[in-house]
């Protein structure tokens, strides 16, 4: 029988499992993940912020996996193309037929001096915790410390993560500050961004209103200000140093380093695949997720590394495993977005939605439109426990 092997159980690795297992096609398959649980990669932000629990955000993989599926707890250490091997940190090295590699992101420095060390990224549950932790923390002991700078939170990047992160921190602040007798007044929140614009997706219009919205509720915004250097206690872009206790590193991500680890052709360790989702010159192996990337015909860039994308990605690459294995032709990715949510914390967002027409939406109806999207498992912002037993 034939092995089929699928590296990382985020989005793309799940949906692929439970697209094989439900294509009934005659093969072993192994699953592949460095810790026991699924969490939700678009509400770490959730976490960072306090907002939710992990337990809210992640659940057993074991538990949501179709009948039949292996599942090996590991981290995957290279990947040898040539003799179809995947190595691992404990176990013994796995041989496959076929490789679905969706070994999904990891924060990007882009070298940037101090900001691994000084910096709290937010790209899995513990990164998140260990975020909030340190604000609470650093916030706490304003009361003995009397230094401002802890009553500082810096914010780096205006994507999507940082701008979900500040209105999660927005909402919840008037709690912190009565938790910890803060003097709310003195609290300053930045937000960093080295473009002109903060989330570039959404039209001037919708940007305005989530800034303003921010705003309001104290975020002080410095856009066209790339961020040079990050130190223990404040963030430096070029000429000008803004101190904070708390600096949050969300100014983008990078694929799994397994990539380059392995020789692949890459860049921020991602790989241009074919337009089947296949790797040139292995029609046996997809990339797909965040190690991938896929040109997108219509605007001849690559598609951004969404939720959403990635499990679009992990339908087709897992119809041409099928297709494969039935000796038939693969089938090219196409895409067709329903659309963009940024929530401003639970009570607020924008949306960008192609569903039943095309919808811009701004406020409190972004909060239902979340809810309904969440439970329709279309939106990236989809429960993938939901998506695994849904057809
Ligand atoms: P991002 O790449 O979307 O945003 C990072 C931001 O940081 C950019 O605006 C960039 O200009 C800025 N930046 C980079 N270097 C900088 C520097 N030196 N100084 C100052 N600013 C700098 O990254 P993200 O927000 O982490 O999101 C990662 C991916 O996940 C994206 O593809 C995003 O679309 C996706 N995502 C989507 C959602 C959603 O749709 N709701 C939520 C979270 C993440």
């Amino acid at each position: 029988m034939k092995t089929i092997a699928v590296l990382g159980a985020g989005y793309a690795g799940l949906r692929t499992v439970k697209r094989l297992a439900h294509s009934n096609v005659n093969t072993r398959i192994v699953l592949v993940n460095k810790n026991p649980y699924h969490y939700e990669s678009t509400q770490l932000h959730q976490v960072a912020a306090g907002t939710k629990e992990p337990a809210d955000v992640s659940f057993d993989i074991k538990k949501s996996l179709p009948a039949g599926v292996e599942f090996i707890l590991d981290e995957v250490v290279s990947i040898d193309e040539a003799k179809r091997v995947v190595t691992f940190k404990k176990h013994e090295s796995l041989v496959y037929d076929y490789l679905v590699n969706a070994l999904g992101f990891e924060s990007e420095t882009f070298g940037i001096k101090g900001a691994e060390e000084n910096g709290w990224p937010l790209i899995d549950i513990d990164t998140a915790l260990a975020a909030r932790e340190h604000l609470e923390h650093t916030l706490a002991s304003y009361r003995h410390s009397h230094d401002e700078n802890d009553l500082h939170i810096a914010v780096c990047g205006a994507g999507f993560t940082s701008i979900e992160y500040l209105g999660e921190l927005v909402y919840r602040m008037p709690e912190l500050v009565k938790r910890y007798g803060l003097p709310a007044d003195k609290i300053k929140i930045y937000c960093i961004e080295a473009a002109p614009k903060v989330l570039p997706m959404f039209d001037d219009k919708m940007v305005a209103w989530a800034v303003d919205y921010l705003k309001k509720r104290g975020v002080e915004f410095h856009t066209s200000t790339p961020i040079t250097e990050v130190k223990a206690g404040s963030v430096v872009s070029n000429g000008l140093e803004f101190k904070a206790n708390t600096i949050i590193w969300t100014t983008g991500v990078r694929g799994s380093h397994v990539i380059a680890d392995s020789g692949y052709d890459q860049k921020r360790n991602r790989v241009v695949v074919k337009d089947d989702l296949s790797v040139e010159g292995h029609p046996e192996e997809f990339l797909i997720g965040d190690v991938s990337a896929v040109p997108d015909p219509s605007t001849g860039r690559f598609y951004p590394t969404t939720a959403q994308i990635s499990i679009a990605q992990a339908d087709t690459a897992a119809a041409n495993l099928a297709a494969l294995l039935e000796g038939r032709k693969t089938s090219k990715f196409d895409f067709k977005s329903v659309g963009t949510v940024c929530s401003l914390g639970p009570q607020a967002g924008i949306a960008d939605i192609h569903m039943m027409g095309h919808w811009k939406l701004k406020g409190a109806i972004v909060g239902v439109v979340k809810k309904i999207v969440n439970d329709r498992s279309v939106l990236e912002l989809a429960k993938v426990s939901n998506m695994l037993e849904s057809n």
